[in-house]
């Protein structure tokens, strides 16, 4: 058995780049194998963040130096748990690193919500983002009004994409899918719908704001949406930038439409039942008032039943994980159950096996909040390192035998950046950022091509 300690990281999103980029700083011998099972890396780096944010999704230039180190491996079109289990990767690597991220949306759970024209914000944004899955949505806009249900930044997102002129967007990497859908789109009204009020926003301050900056489109909103009980006004005085969301909606009360599209705030109203026959028509709320300390206020219904029409209903209530094949899984919360980072059954602690982001702690915090949160996972594996079961397999090869023996064609580091290069090439003739590959298969065709 050599010196080294090796260690997979399943999951190409930010907590696993950000546990790959401690483990390497702080054990000078560990290796590390990341695994992913789409070609290209990144999660929801690439697959979640809006095509119009493009500073954000600059963060994976940070990720290819993490890549470019001698000890680190990407091994991409591997789904671990589908092309090999967990027990069988464990015996090749001292411990494992769960970063699956998570990529389904909460549902509503009211009835309706099946209906042709209701969609959840993970597959409008799979959607626009080319993910291999949700690229393929049949949606068509030609309807005027949408409901979009959340008050969080995933829900500015999606509204900022259904609004934005075309001309701008078909310039980012957005799908030509989705600009070509866009081009056609008669949507002329996105509601957004809080079920608490404008004190309690999950919005961050600086994606409320350039709401502002999307063209042609008016925010509006009804100055008696506005209303505040006690306990809000002191959420807000105790709170700068809660005084300053407020104000941004205080400035568009009783604005007027006056462009292409108008983007509505409405609050306290909890979407009880999504209407139509054979699509969707409408939707019923039931208002809602608040009660409890200050920023622990919760809704209780007044009884008070609205209906609007609508076209099409976009719930965007917040992110869950998938079970992982072979792990415990909290139903409740949508993650792996853990004790800071190191997963657990019940109270017994399962050794070599850790996890990292949001399948760790919930769908909760911006890209940022994974580096601290990796950290914490990433020290309690060294600690626990020593004492962890010997893997079997020694050597760094070992592995890339037994995908040869899979028949998986898996992906390296060096041709994701083949596949990178192609679609920023492939986007100068669009006069866009990069033109993106949809499908894993086309991906795959960038190498075999090379080859
Ligand atoms: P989120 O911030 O948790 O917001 C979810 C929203 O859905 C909240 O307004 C919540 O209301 C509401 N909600 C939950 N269950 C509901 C139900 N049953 N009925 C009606 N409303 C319901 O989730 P998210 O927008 O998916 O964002 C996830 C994370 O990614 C957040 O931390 C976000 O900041 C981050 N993110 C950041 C960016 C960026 O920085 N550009 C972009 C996208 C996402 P309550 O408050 O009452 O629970």
């Amino acid at each position: 058995m050599g010196q080294k300690k090796r260690v997979a990281i399943i999951g190409s999103g930010p907590s696993g780049f950000f546990s790959a980029e401690h483990l390497l700083r702080l054990h000078p011998d560990c290796e590390i194998d990341m695994y992913e099972r789409f070609p290209d890396p990144f999660g929801l780096v690439r697959k979640g963040v809006a095509p119009d944010n493009s500073n954000i999704r600059n963060v994976s230039k940070a990720f290819d130096m993490i890549a470019s180190n001698s000890r680190f491996r990407y091994f991409g079109n591997v789904d671990v748990g589908i092309n090999i289990s967990l027990e069988e990767l464990k015996t090749y690597y001292d411990a494992v690193i769960l970063a699956c991220g998570m990529e389904t949306s909460q549902r509503l759970g009211i009835p309706g919500e099946d209906l042709p024209g209701c969609y959840t914000a993970s597959s409008i944004v799979g959607w626009y983002n080319c993910h291999p899955v949700y690229n393929l949505l049949n949606i068509k806009l030609d309807g005027e009004r949408v409901v979009i249900i959340g008050m969080g930044n995933v829900a500015l997102d999606v509204a900022r994409i259904l609004s934005r002129p075309v001309s701008e967007l078909s310039k980012t990497d957005i799908s030509n899918n989705a600009v070509k859908v866009l081009k056609e789109s008669k949507i002329k009204e996105i509601y957004i719908v809080g079920r608490r009020g404008p004190a309690q926003a999950k919005f961050k301050e600086n994606e409320l704001q350039a709401m502002e900056e999307v063209g042609d489109t008016d925010i509006i909103i009804d100055p008696n949406e506005l209303e505040l009980n006690e306990t809000s006004k002191e959420e807000i005085e105790k709170n700068p930038s809660l005084q300053r969301m407020f104000d941004f909606f205080y400035k568009f009360s009783n604005n007027t439409i006056k462009k292409k599209r108008q983007i509505y705030f409405i609050f306290l109203r909890s979407p009880i039942r999504i209407l139509g026959k054979g699509k969707v028509e409408g939707i019923m709320f039931e208002k809602n008032k608040l009660e409890g300390g200050v920023n622990q206020q919760k809704i209780v219904g007044t009884g008070v039943i609205e209906k609007m029409d609508c076209d099409y209903v976009i719930s965007s209530i917040g992110y869950k994980g998938n079970r992982f094949p072979g792990l415990p899984y909290d139903e409740n919360k949508g993650i792996i159950p853990n004790k800071n980072g190191r997963v657990v059954k019940g109270n017994e602690v399962i050794p070599g096996v850790y996890v990292a982001g949001w399948i760790k702690r919930g769908p909760v915090g911006l890209i940022g909040h994974n580096k601290p949160d990796s950290l914490e996972t990433v020290r309690n594996l060294l600690e626990d390192l020593p004492i962890l079961p010997r893997r079997i397999y020694d050597s760094r090869g070992d592995v890339i035998e037994l995908l040869k023996s899979k028949n998986i064609i898996f992906i390296t580091y060096d041709d994701w950046k083949k596949i990178d290069n192609s679609e920023i090439e492939r986007g100068k003739f669009l006069g866009k950022i990069r033109d993106r590959f949809c499908s894993s298969e086309e991906m795959l065709r960038v190498i075999t091509k090379e080859e």
